[in-house]
């Protein structure tokens, strides 16, 4: 094994120019050595701007450099698939962002290659990695809050102008809220409940940023394997507010301020009848880098990506079913 992992970066995209170049190149084994752009001019920039030593815009050429042992995928949605399945055939291990795909039979065919090929893929479910939702999780299974019931997740926000593109106006890419914000909310939930998701109700709004058919708002209801039923709401309109998630159960409430974003911030708060209490978290970590550090490790088979494959699967399921719900008006079982 090399002393640094070679990641090579498919997409010149602002997820990985806004964090995960450095959180791949502040770990002590890694490092970006190539990024692969459809521009050639983006590919340039981009590879000057960060200092990456090769850039290209072949995906074939782009695979047979031996420098490159993980591939980091941040493409539009639908170009995820067909890329995992490249890699991997090129014995590249693959962090993929979320959505994995637009369908579930894509992403058991992402999970599936590369399984067959040995190498492992995870997706960049990075709220997992947050301290506060890791510590929500600690306190549900240690029993801090009694039986969980019930929770809620405020995930409404305003997408920035310079991300307001294919997310709003682009069917084909995989945009709409659901897949880019409901999924993250299915994903948390799952890990802080440590429970799958159910079924699903949900209805979708056009608030005046999104085109075509896309939402650009939605909220509803899920049902968890453990009981639990989770009211959600997510949007790409709203100014106004924070974000956050309440767990209630039968012995108190844990209530979650900022903590649905991408940086390492938010409070966590204990409620017993009217006594609230701050809780303490252990010092926040980039969450980006942590992702990045769990995939190294996971890579020299020291455990598992911090959202393995399957999560990225399961947390897809749950977001289907939200926009087959939306879509239908009717209650929708989730796949698995
Ligand atoms: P961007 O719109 O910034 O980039 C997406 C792709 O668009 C890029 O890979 C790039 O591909 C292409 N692109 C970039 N700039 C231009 C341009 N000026 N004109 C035309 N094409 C351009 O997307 P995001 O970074 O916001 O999202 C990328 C992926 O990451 C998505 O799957 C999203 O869901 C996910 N994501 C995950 C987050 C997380 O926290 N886990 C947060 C944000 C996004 P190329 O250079 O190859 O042409």
């Amino acid at each position: 094994m090399k002393a640094k992992l070679g990641w090579g970066l498919i997409g010149a995209s602002t997820i990985a120019r806004e964090w995960m170049v450095d959180a791949i190149n502040a770990q002590p084994d890694s490092q970006v050595v190539n990024i692969m752009s459809s521009s050639p001019v983006r590919a340039q920039q981009f590879a000057h701007t960060h200092h990456i030593a090769r850039h290209c815009t072949a995906l074939d050429e782009f695979l047979a450099d031996p420098a490159i042992d993980v591939v980091y995928i941040s493409t539009t949605n639908e170009l995820h698939k067909e890329q995992t399945l490249a890699a991997a055939h090129a014995g590249k291990h693959v962090l993929c962002e979320k959505p994995l795909a637009l369908t579930l039979a894509d992403a058991k065919a992402m999970d599936a290659a590369c399984a067959k090929a040995g190498v492992v893929l995870g997706a960049n479910h990075h709220l997992r990695n947050a301290v506060t939702h890791r510590t929500l999780r600690k306190l549900i299974a240690e029993g801090a809050i009694g039986q969980p019931l019930a929770a809620r997740v405020f995930h409404a926000v305003y997408l920035p102008p310079h991300l307001q593109g294919w997310r709003i106006n682009a069917p084909q890419a995989g945009g709409g809220v659901i897949l880019d914000i409901t999924v993250h909310d299915v994903d948390t939930l799952r890990f802080v409940l440590d429970a799958n998701l159910e079924s699903v109700m949900a209805m979708e709004a056009q608030q005046g940023m999104a085109q075509h058919r896309l939402g650009d708002a939605v909220m509803g209801v899920m049902r968890f394997d453990n009981g639990v039923l989770a009211q959600f709401h997510d949007a790409f309109t709203i100014q106004h507010t924070g974000t956050g998630m309440q767990i209630h159960g039968t012995e108190g409430s844990l209530l979650a301020e900022d903590v649905m974003t991408q940086q390492p911030i938010g409070k966590l708060y204990l409620r017993r009848h009217a006594d609230v209490e701050e809780i303490e978290t252990d010092p926040p970590e980039n969450l980006y880098m942590r992702s990045v550090r769990l995939f190294n490790q996971a890579v020299k088979g020291e455990g598992q990506p911090a959202a393995s494959a399957q999560d990225g699967i399961q947390s897809l399921a749950g977001a289907l079913a939200v926009a087959e719900s939306a879509q239908t008006g009717k209650q929708v079982e989730v796949q698995s």
